[in-house]
């Protein structure tokens, strides 16, 4: 039986720009076709905190949050889609790729709405004057931030898992998905951005996955972070990661949602683990020690 891997790749680490982008993908996909070619079942996820700010912003905030992830989900998605495919080529690795707008079920009652604390688009040096919340980010300035509920379930689960079983590449779930709410049986979409390491942990749930993949800008998952104790962690407990996710060890809104979605992907399934490292490990995830596993 294939591992079957589900790998989320950050937006943070997907550069400022579409060309940056593009380049580093081309890099990431590499890795990714590696993988695949070494029998590996992948099912990709991507984030786009950086991205549906950016989309936002050159709407000049006109257009929805929704929208704009859907946007990120098709240019993020076809970036990943041509970069992935042409890897898979040139390794002449029988697949394809494909992306699926992906939908995914929130609570309107979900406090997230109540207490943004998401950030997207770019990094300040001060607030902003102008209508939106903004917060301290990762010790690298502020940033805009905007409502995270929680996923609860994926609306194209069928559909994504009919592509894997046919033997495609699949990615979904883009952005953490576009938030939907069901109102007298109607879908509708919200104004907020879903983590994307929550929508991840959800469809590798779903999709009965070995393995959850959070692919970000750190090579690991580190207590103390950004003080004269900084200690980086090669394993941790899911007690232990629990713990440390209670005394705030891990940035709300960044590492904090990787290690909650691994606890509970990996929570009471002895077969499960989640590896948090960086985008550039992807390559030699398997053998190297510069990693975080999450283990029962
Ligand atoms: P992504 O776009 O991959 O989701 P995030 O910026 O949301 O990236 O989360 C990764 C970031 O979390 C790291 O780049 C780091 O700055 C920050 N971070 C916060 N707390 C920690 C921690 N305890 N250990 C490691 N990184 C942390
Ligand atoms: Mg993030």
């Amino acid at each position: 039986m294939k591992m079957k891997i589900v790998a989320a790749l950050g937006g943070n680490a997907l550069g400022e720009n579409a060309s940056e982008q593009k380049m580093l993908l081309k890099e990431a996909s590499k890795s990714l076709a590696d993988l695949i070619g070494k029998g590996y079942e992948l099912v990709l996820v991507h984030g786009n905190g950086p991205q549906v700010g950016m989309i936002n912003k050159a709407f000049n905030g006109e257009m929805p949050l929704a929208e704009c992830t859907a946007m990120s989900q098709g240019y993020i998605g076809f970036q990943l889609q041509n970069a992935l495919q042409n890897a898979l080529d040139e390794n002449s690795i029988n697949r394809k790729v494909s992306t699926v707008i992906t939908q995914v079920l929130v609570d309107e009652n979900d406090q997230a709405f109540q207490n943004p604390e998401k950030p997207i688009g770019m990094f300040f040096s001060s607030i902003p004057e102008d209508e939106y919340q903004y917060m301290e980010d990762s010790n690298k300035g502020y940033r805009r931030v905007v409502a995270s509920p929680k996923p609860l379930d994926i609306i194209e689960i069928d559909t994504i898992q009919t592509l894997i079983n046919e033997g495609n590449v699949v990615v979904a779930c883009g952005g953490g998905g576009i938030p939907v709410i069901r109102k007298n049986d109607v879908l509708e979409s919200v104004d907020a951005v879903i983590d994307k390491d929550y929508a991840s942990a959800s469809l590798a749930h779903h999709l009965n996955a070995d393995c959850l993949m959070i692919l970000t800008e750190v090579n690991q998952v580190a207590i103390n972070y950004g003080k004269e104790n900084e200690e980086w962690l090669e394993n941790l407990s899911i007690e232990k990661a629990k713990e440390y996710l209670e005394l705030g060890h891990f940035g709300k809104g960044s590492m904090g949602p990787k290690v909650a979605a691994a606890i509970e992907f990996v929570e009471g399934y002895p077969h499960r683990q989640a590896i948090i490292t960086s985008l550039k490990n992807a390559k030699n995830v398997m053998e190297t020690k510069e990693k975080t596993v999450i283990k029962n």
